[in-house]
């Protein structure tokens, strides 16, 4: 019933840590050739390359001639881009009536706009090849809202959007676009709240933990998968339990 999967191009933008990382890692035991972007210290994203076999690539998602720059060295080193994981993001978390322009920018830069900086380079080469997947990386708080993250919150929820959109232009040329939801998922992101929050938050997910970041793997593999083309526009939660469409 399962086909095996052609040897990919893989794209995981942030995957050089936490969700992202697992993601590529992941790809990689699949037999796909991965590349990954990184905005931070290129020191450990190197250490990660030579660790998990994944190529590096420093790009700033919000800038997108930087991404297409990227990108092309990118499809130069390991061929033409046929998955592409946008998991890049940032949190500002603040109440609203104290959120400077600038952290909803960011945010909104960053997770949003970021999305269509490294999927619109892509797009045609996607479609005239007939075949592309695009994964986009939203949260459990873009469908129920959370205190402090109006700029997140909102960013996540146009992914959403974003996602839909795209599955409709690419589903006749083989090209699928789908988003997944996680919960609360043990990284550095959520590393930084602190404990007592950490502990109240674990008591409202319904399976008693938080997800790890293969948990969030495993739902970007199976939707990069070949035979997962009549799949398209779907929204998959991966919380736990904690929030169910
Ligand atoms: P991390 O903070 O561990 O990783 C975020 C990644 O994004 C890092 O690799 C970082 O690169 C990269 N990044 C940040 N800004 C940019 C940029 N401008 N350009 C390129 N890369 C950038 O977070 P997580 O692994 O936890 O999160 C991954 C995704 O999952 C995010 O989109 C997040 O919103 C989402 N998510 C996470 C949840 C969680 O509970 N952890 C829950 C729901 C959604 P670098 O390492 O170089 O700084």
């Amino acid at each position: 019933m399962t086909q095996t999967n052609p040897p990919r191009t893989v794209v995981v933008t942030g995957g050089t840590s936490g969700i992202g990382a697992a993601i590529a890692r992941a790809f990689v035991a699949q037999g796909h050739r991965v590349a990954a972007t990184y905005i931070g210290d290129p020191v450990p994203a190197e250490t990660f390359s030579r660790d998990s076999d994944v190529a590096v690539y420093a790009c700033d998602a919000t800038d997108y001639d930087a991404c297409t720059e990227a990108l092309t060295k990118v499809e130069q080193d390991l061929g033409p881009v046929d998955v592409l994981i946008n998991n890049a993001g940032i949190t500002r978390d603040t109440p609203f009536h104290k959120m400077l322009p600038e952290q909803w920018h960011s945010v909104i830069d960053t997770n949003l706009t970021g999305m269509f900086n490294m999927t619109h380079p892509v797009w045609p080469g996607m479609r005239s090849r007939g075949f592309g997947r695009v994964v986009c990386i939203s949260s459990v708080n873009a469908l129920r809202g959370q205190f402090g993250q109006v700029n997140y919150s909102a960013a996540k929820a146009g992914v959403l959007g974003f996602v839909k959109a795209l599955a409709h232009e690419g589903a006749r040329t083989g090209v699928t676009a789908n988003a997944i939801c996680p919960g609360y998922i043990d990284t550095d992101m959520v590393r930084a709240i602190p404990d007592h929050v950490r502990s109240s938050i674990v008591e409202q997910i319904p399976v008693g933990r938080m997800g790890q970041p293969d948990d969030i793997a495993r739902c970007a593999v199976f939707l990069a998968g070949d035979d997962a083309g009549f799949v398209t526009g779907a929204t998959l939660t991966a919380t736990g339990g904690q929030y169910m469409l």
